[in-house]
């Protein structure tokens, strides 16, 4: 730290991205990227923006709200997207937080949340994971804080049913309450539509996994209007310009080819079958995951070292220090050849501790 540096930010830890090694090839799978190229249709329209870079984007991105607004059945008015959905994530703090409402989320969720908090300077709860690593719905029940969860959950990959978060909404009313879904594509059940009905729901999602954009930072937030007006504000005190020509571009193509994604998706979900009872074979204990990721441990093995001798034998997993996750390893589903690799090397390693 310099001796310039904010005396506000004195404190602050900030979010540990996964590996993204540039020099050696690893078989990733420990950032949750697609295996897939982006649509085709997607790329060549990127490609079409990019003759038009001497020009700021859209700030209102018109095209693609419109094209996202048809797709989704929800208004122009209710939808705005953000330079990745982390951004947005950022948005909703400095936009439903403040003093007297404190933020609110699972001890065990997306690893961001609590760096926004500080970096916003919003005092936040963290309320622990039940033993199955589920979240307790009770525990949010009028809860009178701004609620963040991430469904399906990370690193978890466990999903709550629609009526759960219905429970949440409607016991809250005066509270807004955040569903970030990430991972929603992969097997769990948004809540999109629920936005007509609770004016206190903002739903997040991205375009990073299950459209394989993440290099492009596309993410979205849809809420009943004046939410997106309120997210609008802190958009337009920042930086109004936030997605790029090509990007949006992208984004648009990857909206029309839905054929493409929905095709993408259910492979993912057919590998991630496949994964969980080739791993089972082996020993391993997965969560029951709806998302491109799974969460599984083998007691013969620690997660540390399982990690790490993946890692020697060229294969990335996500291994987390934090104590009640130290056991597991996170692997994000890749395409067959990849799992057919990492399930090669964890017999090995299996085999080498004997
Ligand atoms: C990956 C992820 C995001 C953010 O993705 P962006 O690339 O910023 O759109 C948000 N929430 C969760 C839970 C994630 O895992």
């Amino acid at each position: 730290m310099s001796r310039f540096f904010s005396s506000r930010y004195e404190a602050l830890t900030p979010y540990t991205p996964g590996e993204q090694p540039q020099e050696r090839q690893f078989i990733k799978l420990n950032t949750n990227e697609s295996p897939f190229p982006p649509s085709p249709f997607a790329q060549r329209m990127a490609r079409e923006a990019a003759g038009d870079l001497q020009l700021y984007s859209d700030p209102t991105c018109r095209l693609l709200v419109e094209t996202a607004s048809s797709k989704w059945g929800v208004d122009p008015e209710e939808i705005l997207f953000s330079n990745g959905s982390d951004e947005i994530l950022y948005f909703s703090f400095l936009a439903f937080c403040d003093e007297k409402r404190p933020a609110v989320f699972p001890d065990i969720t997306y690893g961001f949340y609590p760096v926004f908090a500080q970096l916003a300077g919003i005092a936040y709860e963290e309320i622990p994971l039940d033993e199955n690593f589920r979240v307790r719905i009770p525990d949010y029940f009028g809860c009178g804080k701004t609620v963040f969860i991430a469904n399906p959950n990370a690193p978890t990959g466990i999903a709550l049913s629609k009526e759960e978060i219905e429970h949440i909404l409607s016991s809250n009313p005066d509270s807004v309450v955040i569903i970030d879904e990430a991972y929603v594509d992969f097997g769990g059940e948004s809540v999109m539509p629920l936005i007509k009905k609770y004016k206190n729901l903002v739903v997040i999602g991205t375009f990073s996994k299950s459209r394989s954009m993440a290099g492009a930072r596309l993410g979205f937030a849809v809420a009943d209007q004046a939410l997106i007006r309120d997210l609008n504000t802190v958009k337009y005190s920042f930086n109004p310009y936030n997605i790029n020509r090509m990007t949006m571009a992208a984004g648009t193509g990857a909206l029309i080819d839905e054929a493409y994604f929905k095709r993408n998706c259910a492979t993912i979900c057919e590998n991630r079958r496949y994964l969980t009872e080739a791993l089972a074979k082996l020993g391993f204990e997965t969560l029951p995951s709806s998302a491109n990721f799974i969460f599984t441990k083998n007691a013969k093995l620690s997660g540390r070292d399982y990690y790490e001798k993946l890692k020697e034998k060229g294969v990335l997993v996500r291994w987390f220090s934090k104590k009640r996750l130290e056991d597991h390893v996170r692997i994000s589903i890749g395409s067959r050849e990849e799992i057919d690799i990492l399930l090669k090397k964890t017999a090995e390693i299996l085999e080498e501790e004997k």
